[in-house]
């Protein structure tokens, strides 16, 4: 990827094959597999690459043992076969990890109906990995764990990711095959032309408007996907929170599947980049979604109870959250007033005056919502779409992205380490000081404060790299203090 952004005047110079409206997994991936089809693409987003919920996921490649449970097996077994996929093509990124679900007595589900369901969970993967724990083997592993009724637990695996590098690293690939990318340019409105589609945008960064001419237009905005579409609102915005504690306070080194005592729903706590994490919520979103979403005070005494009804000597409170953040999954709606967690998590891809819309799904199965994408928009036929699906070429080719041999999900380096840092100023569009410090890394959200004490070490390889000068550091500063304190940080009002 360019280290810069592209001149949107320039990017009005050409008449583009196909346009991607959105910069999260689904938008990344449809880049990807259509430069790889030999087109000319471009791909903008509004705000920065994966800024929307690609970033603010659970962080898991995973099958989903509530999708089988609710009978999607479909969903599950594509999901399962493109997360082995992944392990394999980006050991460094897509990192197997030991699952626990700890068992109850007189609790559903119980030791063999749990046996029953990871069999056949392992099975859709190619893979034979669950085994039974025994109730002293699963103390060892957690200690000051709640004993009441445990029985023992079902170990299986799925696996963890950094979410939002996981998106560059498809754009890093897509634009090593000829695609273009372009943060902070927002698609405002697509009309139709003799020659295919017009898009007019705006620059986030001077607020110049321009127009794009392109054959053929795929908007993959998420949960903004109602916007552009032209058809009736089908999506159902669903917020999801989480929390990070520090390691030393709640020391998981499995990712714990806990059933939430109040309403049931699995919830879970992992170990991440060095932290503990803790999440999900699962509600409707009727805020604006031009605003950040933010964790409720709400949400935030849901995740700690959670916490607490496992580990009961912690006595966690909103003092020991490090950082929260929360996420709009794009649900496309049933339409039937169901439950939060009924709704299923399938993607769908429908057409409106040629305007293709793609929305739903999961990060996991990305590859196969972009083949899905470009069969609608009719660059794929039906057995394109096929033999895509089937081929097992790697989709990954091996690139050195970082010269300091960091390996994500093991803990970032402190702010302090500047190699990779200037490598990401380099070569990752970093356009404002949250981009780096959010989505690049996430040392934002893995120190307190943001890390406030510590932007000092950037302000360096920021002016020299990006060009800033002391009054753009400052007003970074500013912008970036303003968001984790009203985005990330610890929510006081329930709303
Ligand atoms: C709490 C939570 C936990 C989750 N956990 C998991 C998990 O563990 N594993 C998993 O596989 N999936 C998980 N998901 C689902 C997964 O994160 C999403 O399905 C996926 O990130 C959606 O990607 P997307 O590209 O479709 O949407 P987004 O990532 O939201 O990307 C859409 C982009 O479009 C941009 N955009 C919007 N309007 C415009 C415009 N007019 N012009 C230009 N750009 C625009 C937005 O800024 C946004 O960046 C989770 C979701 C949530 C909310």
């Amino acid at each position: 990827m360019p280290g810069k952004r592209p001149d949107p005047t320039k990017l009005a110079r050409t008449h583009w094959d196909l346009i991607v409206i959105g910069g999260g997994i689904t938008g990344a991936g449809i880049l990807l597999m259509a430069s790889r089809l030999g087109l000319k693409v471009l791909l903008v987003e509004q705000r920065d690459f994966a800024w929307g919920t690609s970033s603010r996921s659970s962080k898991m490649v995973h099958g989903g043992l509530r999708y089988i449970a609710q009978g999607d097996i479909g969903l599950t077994r594509d999901a399962l076969r493109e997360r082995e996929r992944l392990i394999q093509e980006l050991p460094e990124l897509v990192v197997r990890q030991d699952y626990l679900f700890p068992i109850r007595r007189k609790r559903f589900p119980g030791r063999w109906s749990m046996k029953l369901l990871l069999w056949l969970y392992d099975r859709l993967a190619g893979i034979r990995d669950h085994r039974w724990l025994t109730r002293s083997a699963v103390l060892d592993r957690l200690p000051g764990f709640e004993q009441t009724g445990l029985k023992g637990a079902m170990t299986y695996t799925d696996a963890l990711t950094d979410d939002s590098r996981l998106v560059l690293r498809i754009l890093h690939e897509g634009t090593a095959e000829g695609g273009v990318v372009c943060n902070y340019l927002t698609a405002d409105a697509v009309t139709a032309t003799d020659t295919g589609f017009r898009i007019r945008v705006t620059d986030g960064c001077d607020h110049s408007t321009h127009e794009l001419d392109t054959t053929r237009v795929i908007n993959a905005t998420g949960a903004w996907a109602d916007r552009l579409s032209g058809s009736a609102a089908r999506i159902r915005p669903l917020r999801g929170s989480h929390l990070f504690v520090s390691r030393q306070r709640v020391p998981v080194n499995h990712c714990l599947t806990i059933l939430h005592p109040k309403d049931g729903r699995p919830v879970f706590i992992f170990p991440w980049e060095g932290a503990t994490c803790i999440g999900t919520t699962d509600l409707d979103h009727d805020k604006n979604l031009d605003e950040e979403p933010r964790c409720s005070r709400r949400e935030l005494d849901y995740l700690l109870e959670l916490a607490n009804s496992q580990f009961p000597e912690l006595q966690l409170a909103p003092a020991d959250v490090i950082s929260t953040w929360a996420g709009v999954r794009p649900v496309i709606s049933s339409g039937k007033g169901l439950d939060p967690s009924q709704e299923r998590r399938e993607h769908d891809v429908w057409e409106n005056d040629g305007v293709i819309t793609v929305s739903g799904g999961k990060l996991t199965t990305f590859r196969l919502i972009a083949l899905d994408a470009l069969e609608a928009a009719g660059l794929l036929d039906a057995q394109g779409r096929r033999e895509h699906g089937h081929d097992r070429t790697p989709l990954f080719r091996p690139r050195e992205l970082h010269p300091g041999g960091g390996h994500p999900l093991r803990a970032w380096p402190e702010l302090s380490d500047t190699q990779w840092v200037e490598w990401i100023l380099e070569h990752e569009m970093v356009v404002h000081l949250d981009d780096l410090l959010l989505r690049r890394t996430h040392l934002g959200l893995l120190h307190r404060r943001g890390a406030r004490e510590q932007l000092d070490a950037l302000r360096a390889p920021c002016q020299r790299l990006l060009g800033w000068d002391e009054e753009r550091w400052t007003r970074e500063v500013e912008r970036y203090i303003v968001l984790i304190e009203q985005y990330y940080s610890v929510p006081g009002d329930p709303a």
